[in-house]
């Protein structure tokens, strides 16, 4: 703990911190791993570990899952009236400690506090709100049907859900996936990543706290993802898989469901373009592509890394980019002056520099940053937003998600040129289109393969709107109506009351 004393933190994290092992939540217990295992967490400012956290095995999956399953019968019979206001009591008490959550989430994954205060912990409550009002709503339907037959859907929650989740929004992503598993009436076990586990497992203490919800729906295990997460994607009692992270990794979880079948949804990564016609206010869009690029340190799935320009004002939009990439403050998350914070890990910081190595060995030419040390925190995980151009458009740093702050700049001549370009990808997330001309906007936005097209605009998300990717970015939608679909199946009923009214009581004494 000692070296987080220069941070200003609240009262109830060093509170929390000062648990150091922290534990899990299994059932109504804060738990240690079985055999009392655990790991690190670092500060990725520094370096330092600062608290440690249980190494979950499959003994420990195993638990959490039986304990979902006890949970299961009780959660999906509350009613949808019950559970709505239990799920609004949640985001209530994640209001209620909006703060530690923020500082929690910065420390943990190098993020600005500001972002994680503006951005990420709003985003959370926002998300059980919204799905908050849903369990009201899941109706079904009364199919029109052959005489004497009575046909009607109904909508039931699949069971035990596992997510996995990754370090780049900590706990924004817990919101997003717990929400609607929680309104369709499921109950989860979850598994944080091993970089950001503190916010997960502050929740998990509040929720026990609190008893909002009946022990069991929400477990929290934390681990390795070869240990912990393989345990719980192979466990047979969990009948669905919801993971956010890297495609290798989806590539290892399709595999392990190949005997089960259990249901899986995936948000991968992306190589998303932004595309900049030749018509815009240059100082007003380039801030926002550099921040498409750059926010979140580009540890972001939708991070805007492939900036085509048209050739009209590729040179004064890459000149003003440049300006802003240098704009950026690098400094601890928690330094109230950081606009970019270090990359999560030394892991992360090793892959990103070794792109803008493989970037400049390939003959693009770096216009600015590609620095990857801070002198003031000489042992932290800094990485200087980065610019390149005149890159081959074969190249690694152009094919593939580096997720650090690491831009490609190209000139484009036309909307065709220019798609077909941007289509060139085995990623299909998001992409940016900027221009004073929606007529061009709407026929480019047509012709984008991507699950998410911002015109002016990036890296907007509703609780509302679908979210997801074409290709390898992705199966599945997560947000709005089509998140609860996930974890939901439909169940048709068919009823033969003719046949039930002849032999019924009814029959009996229409003919006395
Ligand atoms: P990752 O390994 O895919 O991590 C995501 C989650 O999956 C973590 O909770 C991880 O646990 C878990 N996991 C790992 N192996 C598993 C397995 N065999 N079975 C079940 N769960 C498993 O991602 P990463 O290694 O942290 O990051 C590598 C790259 O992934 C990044 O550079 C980036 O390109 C991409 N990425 C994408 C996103 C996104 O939002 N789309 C987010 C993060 C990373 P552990 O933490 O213990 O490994
Ligand atoms: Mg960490």
């Amino acid at each position: 703990m000692s070296e987080l004393l220069t941070y200003n933190l609240d009262d109830r994290v060093r509170a929390f911190l000062g648990r150091s092992p922290l534990r899990m939540l299994i059932g109504p217990d804060r738990v240690c791993a079985a055999d009392e295992s655990t790991f690190g967490v670092e500060d990725p400012a520094t370096g330092v570990e600062f608290a440690r956290v249980p190494s979950a095995g499959a003994s420990d999956v195993d638990a959490a899952v039986r304990a979902a399953q006890r949970a299961f019968e009780s959660w999906r019979h509350c009613s949808p009236a019950q559970r709505s206001e239990r799920i609004h009591r949640v985001a209530d008490l994640i209001e209620q400690h909006g703060e530690c959550f923020a500082q929690l989430d910065s420390l943990d994954s190098g993020k600005p506090l500001a972002n994680a205060r503006g951005y990420d912990i709003p985003k959370a409550v926002e998300w059980f709100r919204y799905f908050a009002g849903w369990p009201t709503k899941v109706e079904d339907s009364v199919i029109p049907s052959p005489h004497g037959r009575v046909v009607f859907t109904q909508r039931v929650p699949i069971g035990v859900v596992g997510q996995i989740i990754p370090w780049n929004f900590p706990f924004m992503m817990a919101a997003w996936k717990l929400a609607p598993a929680l309104a369709a009436g499921c109950t989860v076990v979850l598994k944080p990543a091993e970089q950001t586990p503190l916010s997960a497992l502050y929740f998990a203490q509040i929720l026990a706290d609190a008893e909002i919800l009946p022990a069991g729906v929400v477990n929290v295990v934390t681990g390795f993802g070869s240990t912990a997460g393989a345990a719980l994607v192979a466990h047979p009692a969990v009948a669905k898989i919801a993971f956010t992270g890297s495609r290798e990794t989806a590539q290892k979880i399709v595999t392990s469901v190949a005997g089960s079948l259990k249901r899986v949804t995936l948000e991968l990564g992306g190589k998303s373009p932004n595309i900049v016609l030749g018509d815009v206010d240059v100082a007003a869009v380039a801030a926002e592509v550099s921040q498409a690029a750059f926010l979140n340190q580009g540890e972001n799935c939708c991070a805007g890394t492939r900036l085509y320009v048209h050739e009209d004002q590729f040179a004064d939009v890459v000149e003003a980019v440049s300006e802003s990439a240098r704009s950026f403050r690098l400094g601890p998350g928690l330094d109230e002056a950081t606009t970019m914070g270090p990359l999560v890990s030394r892991q992360q910081h090793d892959r990103v520099v070794s792109y803008i190595e493989a970037g400049v060995n390939s003959g693009a030419e770096l216009v600015v940053g590609g620095g990857t040390t801070l002198p003031s925190h000489p042992r932290g995980y800094f990485v200087e937003p980065t610019l390149f151009v005149d890159a081959n458009e074969e190249a690694s740093i152009v094919k593939e998600e580096i997720f650090g702050p690491v831009l490609v700049a190209f000139p484009f001549k036309t909307l065709e040129d220019v798609a077909a370009r941007a289509n060139a990808s085995e990623y299909g997330l998001a992409a940016g289109i900027w221009t004073n001309d929606l007529r061009s906007a709407h026929a480019l936005a047509s012709m984008i393969d991507a699950g998410t097209v911002w015109i002016n605009t990036y890296n907007e998300t509703d609780p509302a709107v679908p979210f997801g990717g074409f290709k390898a970015s992705g199966w599945g939608r997560e947000h709005g109506r089509m998140s609860l679909d996930n974890y939901l199946e439909t169940k048709s009923v068919w009823v033969n009351y003719e046949r039930s009214v002849e032999t019924s009581t009814l029959a009996r004494l229409r003919s006395s």
